[in-house]
């Protein structure tokens, strides 16, 4: 049997949301909806974005209301005019397969006549912004006196967009004996509040820990100079090729700088920020969400309410103030069970900072390198590989031209070809970033926060000598291991202590781990005959036996313009040295050392 129908949702519901793909209950669906069904309730949510909120109080509604009245039954509240239009049309498609259900949008900034004709003729589920709602309350446009069930969703971002005065005057025209469902992502004491307030001894569902981010979020933050903080960014941004992202800023200002300097460096990118009229972000947002732009540069108000699905990462290219303004940030991606990635940029001075926020989503936050040049030329040539490999070829289409292509490569080799189509995009990014120089914070601005790696191994001896020793493994990304996977597979060969295991730094076909000096003998032993698919696994000691040692070098071409904005490679002078690479002897894509990698040759 369908479990939504074990829940209790009935058929013609069922069917309309199978058809959008809802096979199971997500979690909260599971757990609220048997109680909310009994319409005898008042409901306190405690929950993220992204879990599947509005079905949960959705669908029970649907049960709930009687369709063969013309009068508004039941009103849903939230902050803001895209998660109302949002809530207004899930509804309506759960609803499609029933006669007579009418839903409607009341937000401001757009056309109130129309939404006055529409209540005129008859609505049972008002979805609402508050400043809106209490304009046409106050104009007695509408009656609430048989409203059955108020449905506060984000009812912390309401509280934070100052609406409570407005809240407090709209339920006041509700009836005492309505059922009152209130959804939050975090629980501060405001919310609290309002949740003493309204409702009478309420059912209390929380899913995972209070004010805890959605498990799915793996958090992590990168330490940079001021002066650097764009290029890294763009640097995090070009490393991670199917980007698909919301960048927060603190200020109007800033979010609009951000944005035109990426648009004019070739980026798909716009900012979303309360100077811009309603029109230019609904623009912005169609665009967005159409997947036309990569890149959202918002501040934290115009980014309340935005309900997009896979957003790959959230990136705090300035920090919040607030913990709970990170949790909204973050909850912006891995929506509806997918993962997601929340990225910090700070200096070194904001590490207190990402403690804090640490504590109060009770996770460790992982620190990550500034990718070299290297490592995103790298990882954008196979991205470009894994393009053509996967790209759907439309062959009718396309069959027309073929023996002209033929044509033209008939004297080339296919491994030529290849070579050569592989280059279109990866000697872009060979130029772009031919003498990159290091963004990370270096080590007099790090000492500080050495001690402590991202499992909170405490690393030092209080001589100022490292206890731990820098390895270099032939395995990487591209062999689909994360920081996890590697630990598990070191600690596997080698038998020594996961916990014994400092930073775990995953590149490309390379990573780097740390070990302590007693250990190292065990690492080695323990992978000496070691293979992975077939492949001899190699560690090295890092710095040890390098290309760099053995005057290896990054491709590096004359001419070409540079297009890091920060003017790094200009202040560095001829500075040509990629630090983590210092071990790998993969650092060029010459054909020297090809040897080493037979495994990426079979890739092309
Ligand atoms: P929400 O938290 O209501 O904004 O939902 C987040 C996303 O999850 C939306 O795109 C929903 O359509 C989707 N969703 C909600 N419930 C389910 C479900 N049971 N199965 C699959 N997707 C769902």
């Amino acid at each position: 049997m369908n479990p939504f129908i074990e829940l209790g949702i009935r058929h013609d519901i069922v069917n309309a949301i199978s058809e959008l793909g809802f096979e199971k209950p997500t979690p909260i669906q599971e757990q609220s909806i048997p109680v909310l069904l009994t319409g005898s309730n008042d409901f306190v949510g405690l929950a993220q974005t992204g879990t599947g909120k509005t079905a949960a109080f959705g669908l029970p509604l649907l049960e709930l209301l009687d369709f063969e009245e013309n009068y508004p039954q039941a009103l849903i509240l939230c902050p803001t005019r895209e998660l109302c239009l949002q809530i207004t049309n899930d509804i309506k498609n759960y609803a499609k397969k029933m006669g007579n259900v009418q839903v409607v949008a009341v937000y401001g900034g757009a056309n109130i006549s129309d939404q006055l004709r529409q209540i005129k003729r008859g609505v049972q589920i008002v979805v609402a912004t508050p400043g809106r709602m209490l304009d046409i309350i106050n104009r007695k446009a509408i009656d609430f006196s048989k409203v059955k069930f108020v449905v506060l969703d984000e009812a912390d971002e309401m509280l934070n967009m100052g609406f409570q005065e407005d809240i407090d005057s709209i339920l006041s025209t509700t009836p005492e004996e309505k059922k009152t469902w209130l959804f939050s992502a975090t629980m501060p004491s405001e919310v609290r509040r309002i949740a003493k307030k309204y409702m009478k001894d309420p059912f209390e569902l929380t899913m995972g820990e209070k004010n805890t981010g959605n498990v799915n979020i793996e958090h992590e933050y990168y330490i940079v100079r001021a002066r650097d903080k764009y290029a890294a960014f763009k640097r995090i941004v070009d490393f991670n090729p199917d980007i698909f992202g919301i960048v927060f800023c603190r200020t109007k200002i800033e979010t609009q700088e951000i944005a035109e300097a990426l648009i004019k460096d070739g980026y798909n990118a716009d900012s979303l920020h309360g100077d811009l009229s309603q029109q230019q972000r609904d623009k912005v947002m169609k665009r967005y969400r159409d997947r036309n732009l990569q890149l959202l540069i918002a501040t934290d108000v115009a980014a309340r309410g935005i309900d997009v699905n896979d957003v790959t990462h959230v990136i705090n290219y300035s920090l919040p103030d607030e913990v709970e303004n990170y949790t909204h940030r973050s909850g912006r991606t891995a929506r509806a069970g997918k993962t997601g990635v929340s990225i910090s940029i700070i200096n070194a001075k904001e590490l207190g900072k990402i403690r804090q926020i640490e504590r109060g989503l009770g996770k460790r936050f992982v620190k990550v390198e500034i990718p070299t040049g290297f490592d995103v030329c790298e990882k954008q040539l196979f991205s470009i590989v894994h393009k053509v490999h996967n790209v759907q070829v439309n062959e009718p289409q396309i069959e027309q031209y073929i023996p002209r292509i033929m044509e033209e490569f008939k004297e080339m080799s296919k491994e030529d070809f290849i070579k050569r189509f592989a280059s279109i995009e990866f000697n872009r990014f060979l130029d772009y970033y031919k003498n990159a120089p290091d963004l990370n914070a270096p080590l007099e601005e790090g000492r500080r926060f050495e001690r402590n790696d991202e499992r909170g191994i405490d690393r030092g001896n209080g001589s100022g000598k490292s206890e731990f020793t820098r390895l270099f493994i032939n395995l990487g990304s591209v062999d689909e291991f994360n920081r996890g996977d590697l630990l598990g597979y070191i600690c596997n060969q080698t038998k020594i202590s996961g916990r014994t295991v400092g930073k775990i730094d995953v590149k490309g076909v390379y990573s780097f781990f740390e070990v302590q000096n007693a250990d190292v003998d065990k690492v080695m032993t323990g992978f000496k005959e070691a293979d992975f698919k077939g492949r001899p696994v190699r560690i090295e000691i890092s710095g040890e036996g390098s290309s760099e040692s053995r005057g290896g070098n990054y491709p590096r071409r004359e001419g070409g313009y540079n297009r890091e904005r920060s003017g790094g490679e200009k202040r560095e002078g001829g500075y040509n040295r990629d630090r983590t690479s210092a071990s790998g002897g993969f650092r060029d894509f010459s054909g020297k050392r090809k040897e080493d990698r037979p495994e990426r040759r079979r890739r092309f």
